[in-house]
């Protein structure tokens, strides 16, 4: 088989890496790509939202199936592009895709099929939403930008000032653009956080295995949202209590939702969930792999993902037996000092050759380029070091040391990925 990844993280590095795995395939191209994807595939020089150009690089190359990593293309219509030129695609159609393209439509979802989430008004009007927030509400609030805001569109606001000002940067300013133009006022959670990742086929869902992410930049949970800046895998948070919890009332209801709503989802659902004292709820869903979730929950995958991924194109997910390695994994993120704000690239990346000898060593390109027959730093988040582990703490002290053996100028990085670990 010939297969296409539409993407350039960490993310779409992973799933390369376990794409060239499989014994189906002998051809893999990557649009745009990265320096560490360069590797084991070929890398094309199309941007993701490229559609057109992209089904036609499909097109001529005789491609069997094209994996789109990315929310952008995703919540745009990249599937239904190659689906119209009758090429085999894995993600959900732009119907779907809005499950994370619009938060007013998944709170309006959930509320509609009784998923629990938390409670919420969504508007259009800045005068409404503040009025609203005068008269009926409670703080802390959350705000949210209704459209992708490259998980930057979400704001905590503790008084009734800061929830003023943050109607004001949403739909006002439009600081995050067109996104703005809804707002979801949510109530104030509190509670753990998991992220569950799936795969759908249109009708049946096969959940992975759980893990958790460190969205802030600095230590202790502090500091600015970001990408993301490590994760862990399992969560020890996530019990067997938890997870059938979820099976009763989130995961097939979502799917089930979205088919009865004539928008069937197929590809990957990903749930973000908190812990709450009135049990789990839903957070967020996206409509693609969590970046870095991928990189600490693909390595643990047992099966050929290729296999799992033409199941739920063909509608015959329930023929798969997911299974993932009883094991832990942990990635630790390596980024350019001064993320998410600014930051120089271009310094050279130093002892990458380190892991290619090393079992459950892993390094995830996310910002990177070849400059001069070099691999240079070129973005905010540059690599993810991943490591295996008989548990977590293992994994932990396997990451952490590894990260060790990566250098460049400006090299920064959270030192308590997976403190969490230690609560449980
Ligand atoms: P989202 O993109 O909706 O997942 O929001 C990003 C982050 O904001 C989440 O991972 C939470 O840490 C936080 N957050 C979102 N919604 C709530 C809520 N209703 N209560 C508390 N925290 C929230």
């Amino acid at each position: 088989m010939k297969v296409l990844i539409i993407g350039s993280g960490g993310r779409e590095h992973a799933i390369a890496w376990k794409v060239a795995q499989s014994p189906k395939v002998d051809k893999i191209y990557c649009a745009p790509g990265n320096a560490g994807i360069a590797e084991f595939a070929q890398c094309v020089d199309i941007k993701a939202m490229e559609f057109e150009k992209l089904a036609a690089f499909a097109k001529e190359n005789a491609i069997d199936l094209t994996v789109v990593g990315m929310d952008d293309p995703l919540v745009g219509g990249v599937v239904d592009v190659f689906e119209k030129e009758g090429l085999r695609v894995f993600g959900p159609r732009k119907n779907a895709a809005i499950l994370e393209g619009s938060k007013a439509f998944s709170k309006d979802l959930m509320k509609k099929y009784n998923i629990p989430t938390a409670a919420y008004e969504n508007f259009e009007d800045a005068e409404a939403a503040l009025a609203y927030l005068r008269e009926k509400a409670e703080f802390p609030i959350v705000l949210k930008a209704d459209g992708l805001a490259l998980g930057k569109g979400v704001l905590i606001c503790s008084t009734l000032e800061e929830a003023e000002e943050g109607v004001k940067t949403i739909m006002l300013d439009k600081k995050f653009g067109s996104a703005g133009n809804t707002l979801v006022v949510e109530e104030f959670m509190t509670g753990r956080e998991v992220s569950v990742l799936s795969f759908v086929d249109g009708k049946t869902i096969k959940t992975m295995t759980s893990a958790q992410d460190h969205k802030r930049a600095k230590d202790g949970d502090q500091g600015l949202n970001t990408g993301g800046m490590g994760t862990f895998s399992p969560s020890p948070f996530y019990t067997k209590e938890v997870d059938d919890f979820c099976e009763k009332y989130i995961y097939q209801a979502t799917v089930d939702a979205m088919a009865s709503e004539g928008r069937e989802f197929k590809g990957i659902i990903f749930f973000g969930l908190m812990l709450t004292e009135k049990g789990p709820k839903v957070l967020e869903y996206n409509a693609r792999f969590g970046d870095p979730e991928a990189q600490v929950v693909i390595p643990r995958l047992k099966n050929d993902i290729v296999e799992v991924f033409e199941a739920c194109v063909d509608g015959r997910l329930d023929e798969i037996d997911l299974q993932f390695e009883d094991n832990a994994a942990v990635c630790v993120v390596l980024a350019s000092d001064g993320y998410p704000v600014s930051y120089e690239k271009g310094f050279q990346i130093k002892g990458l050759e380190t892991f290619k000898d090393k079992d459950g060593y892993y390094v995830f390109h996310a910002g990177t380029a070849f400059k001069d027959g070099r691999i240079v730093t070129n973005g905010g988040r540059v690599l993810g070091v991943t490591a295996k582990g008989t548990d977590l703490k293992a994994a932990r002290a396997n990451a952490y040391k590894a990260v060790e053996w990566i250098s460049f100028d400006n090299k920064y990085m959270r030192n308590d990925i997976g403190k969490a670990i230690d609560e449980a």
